[in-house]
Parts: C-alpha cells; sequence; structure tokens
C-alpha cells in the first residue's frame, strides 16, 4: 500500500545527521511505495523559527536527493488548530490552568521529594467555576491541557520497536497551548497527520512518549493513528550521545567532499541488520529497506566509515555525474585515470597536475640517469605513438636494459609524474601525450 509520510523538522537550526537520517528513513518509506513524503516545516514557534533555515532545509534535502512530495508550513494551519482545539474543548478534552512556572516546579520537586514521579496533579481539573473566573479576573490567562483518558492502557504496535503499552495515569496530561495562545508540537502535529492522510510516522525513540499522547489525540479527534515506528537514536562512534552530531550537517560534509549517495548509503542502513555498503543506486536501497530490519540499541555513525564509503562511491562514480566538477580539460578517460585514487572528487585537480604539469622530478642518480636517458632514446619520433605507450616503452627497456620490477617502473613514473605512486602508468601516459612525456624523461635525464 502507498504509504504518505512527512518529516517534519522545526526551522531553528540547520538539519544535522540525526534529522538527516529520520528525513531519509521517511523518503525511502514513502518511495518504497509509490507513496508520498512531505515536507513538514513546524514553525508554530515564530520566535525561534528562521526564514533562512526553511531554505537551508529546502537545499539541504535537494542535495541529498530527497526532494519531497509536497511542503506545509505550520505557521499557515494555525486556523486548523483552532478548530481542533475547540472540538477538543467541547468534549472536554481539553482544559484551562493556571499554575505559573514557579508553582509547577514547586509540585514536581515535592513529588520528586517523596519518591513519586514527577506528574501533573490535575488540580486544575477540580477548580470550580468561581475559582476559575477569580483566576481570570485577576488577570491570570490559562495555559491549556489535552485531558488523558486514563480508563484504558495506550497500546500501538510499534514498526520498530514491536507492541508498546502505556499507562496513561502514569503520565502528566501535557500542556498544548501556552497563555499566549501559542501551540505546542504535539497537538498541531496530531491535527495535521489527520489532515494530510499520513499514513505512517516514523521518527526517534526520543518521541516514543509523545506518541503514547498523541494516540489519544488522534482518537480524541475521531480519526484512526497512523501507524507509527521510532528509531533508535544516533550515537558517535564512542556510544555516546554528542556534541558533535548535533553540530554535524549537511554544509559540513559538502565542504569535506562527501557525497550525498555515500551519507545516504551509511544513513539508509545504518542500525540496521543489513550491511552498509557502497551503493549509489538508490532503487537497490530501497528494495531491501524494511523497519523490520532495524535494531534497538543506538546506531553508531563513525566518521571514519563514512569516509570508506565516501572513496568507494567516488569510485564508482560516471564522469557525467562528476564532469562540472572537475578541473579544465579533464576528459572522461582522465576521469577513469584518475578515479580509482581519490577519496573525494575535489582531490581530482591535484592528480589532474600530473598531466598538465609541470611536474617536478626528484634528482636522480647518474646511473638512473642513464636509464632514463634509454627511455628518452625508445620514446622518441614514433616510440610512444601507439595503442598502448606505457607497455610499448617499458616493453622496449625490459628488453635493452634486463631491467624488472621497481626497477623498470618508479624511475619512469618518478620521471614522469614527480611521485612515487598515483594512478594506473598505462591510463595516465596517454593523457600525459607523447610530447610532455618525451620532455619530462628528457629532463630528469639531464638532471
Ligand atoms: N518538529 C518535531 C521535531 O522536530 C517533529 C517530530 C515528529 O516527527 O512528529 O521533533
Amino acid at each position: 500500500m502507498a504509504k504518505v509520510t512527512r518529516f517534519a523538522p522545526s526551522p531553528t537550526g540547520r538539519l544535522h545527521v540525526g534529522n538527516i537520517r529520520t528525513a531519509l528513513h521517511n523518503w525511502m518509506l514513502a518511495r518504497k511505495t509509490g507513496g508520498r513524503f512531505l515536507l513538514r516545516i513546524d514553525d508554530t514557534d515564530a520566535a525561534r523559527s528562521r526564514e533562512e533555515h526553511v531554505e537551508a532545509i529546502r537545499a539541504d534535502l535537494a542535495w541529498l536527493g530527497l526532494e519531497p512530495d509536497g511542503e506545509e508550513r505550520q505557521s499557515q494551519r494555525l486556523a486548523h488548530y483552532e478548530a481542533a482545539f475547540e472540538t477538543l474543548k467541547q468534549s472536554g478534552r481539553v482544559y484551562p490552568a493556571y499554575e505559573t512556572q514557579q508553582e509547577l516546579e514547586l509540585k514536581r520537586k515535592v513529588q520528586l521529594g517523596r519518591g513519586l514521579p514527577p506528574i501533573y496533579d490535575r488540580a486544575a481539573l477540580s477548580l470550580t467555576e468561581e475559582q476559575r473566573a477569580a483566576k481570570e479576573a485577576e488577570g491570570v490567562a490559562p495555559h491549556w491541557r489535552f485531558r488523558l483518558d486514563h480508563d484504558e492502557a495506550i497500546v500501538w504496535q510499534d514498526g520498530v520497536r514491536g507492541p508498546q503499552t502505556f499507562d496513561p495515569a502514569q503520565l502528566s496530561d501535557p500542556v498544548v497551548r501556552r497563555a499566549d495562545g501559542s501551540w505546542l508540537y504535539m497537538l498541531p502535529s496530531a491535527v495535521d497527520d489527520i489532515a494530510l492522510g499520513i499514513t505512517d510516522v516514523l521518527r526517534g525513540e526520543d518521541h516514543v512518549s509523545n506518541t503514547a499522547v498523541q494516540v489519544q489525540m488522534f482518537t480524541a479527534l475521531g480519526a484512526r493513528h497512523p501507524r507509527f515506528a521510532h528509531e533508535a537514536l544516533l550515537v558517535g562512534r564512542e556510544g555516546k550521545l554528542s556534541k558533535r552530531l548535533g553540530s554535524l550537517g549537511c554544509d559540513a560534509f559538502r565542504e569535506r567532499g562527501i557525497e550525498p549517495d555515500a551519507l545516504v548509503a551509511l544513513l539508509a542502513r545504518l542500525g540496521t541488520a543489513l550491511p552498509v555498503e557502497p551503493i549509489a543506486d538508490r532503487q537497490v536501497l530501497l528494495e531491501s529497506f524494511d523497519l523490520g530490519t532495524f535494531g534497538r540499541a543506538p546506531a553508531k555513525f563513525d566518521e571514519d566509515e563514512l569516509e570508506r564509503l565516501n572513496a568507494a562511491i567516488v569510485h564508482q562514480m560516471n564522469y557525467d555525474a562528476v564532469a562540472h566538477r572537475l578541473p579544465d580539460g579533464m576528459d572522461e578517460a582522465g576521469w577513469h585515470a584518475i578515479r580509482p585514487n581519490l577519496a573525494h572528487v575535489g582531490e581530482a585537480a591535484d592528480w589532474w597536475r600530473l598531466v598538465t604539469g609541470p611536474v617536478e622530478a626528484p634528482a636522480f642518480s647518474p646511473e638512473e640517469r642513464a636509464y632514463l636517458a634509454e627511455a628518452v632514446r625508445v620514446a622518441q619520433g614514433d616510440g610512444l605513438a601507439v595503442d598502448d605507450p606505457w607497455r610499448a616503452l617499458t616493453g622496449a627497456l625490459k628488453e635493452s636494459t634486463g631491467r624488472k620490477g621497481r626497477d623498470l617502473f618508479l624511475p619512469l613514473r618518478q620521471a614522469l609524474t614527480g611521485m612515487d605512486h598515483g594512478p594506473d602508468m598505462g591510463e595516465l601516459l596517454p593523457l600525459i601525450g607523447a610530447e610532455r612525456a618525451r620532455e619530462r624523461l628528457a629532463r630528469a635525464a639531464s638532471g
């Protein structure tokens, strides 16, 4: 069945690797079933939401190749929240409360001091009409809480965690609306999930207790709740929630030359039973994507693993996909010669200098200079004007000097590229070309 999912960031900062993973998995869940993936901007907190972050979120998703099929903004949907709120008010599922922050804090302290869980005591529910009127007369505006139904256990079948059961009496009635009329996250999210036909809510396990509350909100609003799945959180290599992860975003990855496909390949399978592999084909990733493979243990994000995956992805990249990022003049053959040496596409320019020069060869001993002079002789005239000039050159030198292995190859590589290692010479020499090659050999031979 086609699933409708949403990624619902608050535009109060840039996306970090944890959000990116959530976005990716929602995209995958929808795409795998031919469904829809929506971007919902949770910007009810006007003071903390920034337009620049909204734009950055869109740009990051585009960079990752996770384009949404639609976008909604909570700040434009306030009338819907108002209507739902009215409904809940009519049915007595939201109630006004007048405690100040300090009063609530004090209640919590007292409960904790007695060894009790800090659950809201519902004092506001037992206020009489007169008491309420008195508060309002004092000018105290109420905030509003959702009244949990304590009669039945809250249950759902979680896509990752399996059957979940919560005792509503162990939860505080959540505040859904502040005294200034602004909305907290919980109710608008449920209202939107209903209105937008969200079939599956996939998010981090830090939302599990919110889900318990929201399950009741869906019911109170006369809707069936979507399927829920909560994935284990992402932690650093050391196994802890790291500050670094919270600040690692697409811009940082892009600057470091990480390919979106590498990040996607890693995050698609990290924390699942499937092996992390350098799979650039999204279709292949989609085919194996299955919430049933997700583990309950925190997923460890290892930057070294990402680097390894990146190199492997770069080695598979087609010329057409990277041409616009390559140095001028570097053609498909150049890309193929150099690609295996790259950890990042940006390094292509350094390697390309081996072709275009100038290269600086080391100082050679008289014996090596004599050998290189022999190479110059072989390379003369049409000596390199063959299909495989490297083979021709080394073949002739092997015969005339009796050298082999390292003695045969290394001085040539050094004279031709100025380096001890690098791209396959068989691929590189045709790119350097006969003329430049002869010059470089001659210069090295003359010391
Ligand atoms: N804006 C919420 C968050 O970023 C959305 C959570 C959800 O997916 O429901 O945590």
